[in-house]
């Protein structure tokens, strides 16, 4: 089969594959309707993680099972299936904590690689929803922020306790970052800013719910939060790009008592403790328990009362996953979806 793998930072191939094979009775393979490229994959595209080895890539996916392993129950084949990008076993104590992206079972997706035609799902009974019925073709890319995109920002926005009454600021403006943005305003936040430069993003921004836009940065973004909340700082701040600028910015701009949801991957940030001391702010982060909020998410696009699929400005074939990466890289793109 045809499938993405990344033989050097920049350099994206895509190439013939070995197909997947269940091995274990609790896999599915799934035929994939629509995969992506995320912000995360940029890290190895741009050389901050290392590229040691051609390495499949793609951690993100939805599309329809064809074949399960024999103690596979809760979903079967020509289902339409939505999954989380950490597979889980749903059964552990920490799945069962609502934690099932660090399940003493998990298997991070990137390890096997989804920007291809078809896909292994270890854990399928944990890991995988099933919709309704087929999706109409202009659901699947909303579904499939539901993979990640859609359910990190959601985890920033519940970690950083957005809700009714609360003031939100949103440090990032990437998918993740717009995507809490929509979170915020769908768990009834009163408040949101949104901190970004770039127009066509303030302007998703403000259709997904921001109230303000922030288009400084460092110290000044900090100010300025601070003045658009009564001087005090945000009672929520989701951190959506993973960088020590980024974290400082958040913890800065969050007010004593309030709550940081961080949901960037980190690179290198190192926190001062007296910093963390004084700032007086409850902490909570880490590669988001997106399985827990799948069935709530499919729901709501079923329902067609959110719309997360917009963040897919640039759809592309898989042929040409090269050009996505590119694209996302120069920011030429939010994000990329691919159709196999
Ligand atoms: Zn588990």
């Amino acid at each position: 089969m045809r499938g993405v793998v990344m033989h050097a930072p920049g350099d994206v191939r895509v190439e013939e594959i070995d197909g997947p094979k269940i091995t274990a009775p609790t896999d599915a393979i799934i035929r994939l309707s629509a995969t992506c490229v995320c912000g995360s994959d940029l890290w190895p595209y741009r050389g901050v993680d290392a590229v040691d080895q051609p390495t499949p890539m793609g951690h993100e996916y939805v599309g329809i099972v064809e074949e399960v392993g024999s103690e596979v129950r809760n979903v079967k084949p020509g289902q339409f299936v939505v999954g989380s990008f950490v597979s889980s076993d749903g059964t552990c104590e920490i799945c069962r904590a609502g934690y099932p992206s660090s399940c003493v079972h998990r298997v991070f997706m990137n390890e096997v690689g989804t920007q291809a035609e078809r896909a292994l799902i270890p854990n399928a009974d944990g890991t995988l929803v099933a919709t309704p019925g087929m999706p109409d073709a202009d659901l699947i890319p909303s579904l499939l922020a539901a993979s990640d995109v859609l359910g990190t920002g959601w985890f920033g926005a519940v970690a950083a306790q957005a809700g009714p009454g609360k003031r939100v600021a949103v440090v990032g403006d990437g998918a993740v970052g717009l995507l809490a943005v929509l979170a915020a305003k769908q768990l009834g936040a009163e408040q949101i800013i949104a901190m970004s430069r770039h127009e066509s993003r303030q302007k998703l921004a403000r259709e997904f719910g921001a109230t303000d836009i922030v288009t400084e940065r460092g110290d000044e973004g900090v100010a300025k939060v601070k003045e658009l909340t009564g001087g005090l700082g945000a009672h929520s701040v989701v951190e959506a790009v993973g960088t020590q600028e980024s974290m400082q910015q958040a913890i800065r701009s969050t007010r004593p008592g309030g709550n940081v949801g961080f949901v960037g991957v980190n690179h290198d940030v190192a926190l001062s403790g007296e910093e963390l001391f004084f700032a007086q702010v409850n902490l909570l982060g880490g590669p988001a328990p997106v399985r827990q909020y799948l069935p709530e998410l499919i729901d709501l696009i079923w329902e067609r009362k959110i719309n997360p699929g917009k963040v897919f400005d640039l759809t592309l074939p898989l042929e040409q996953a090269a050009e996505g990466y590119r694209a996302m890289d120069e920011r030429r793109a939010i994000k990329t979806l691919l159709t196999p």
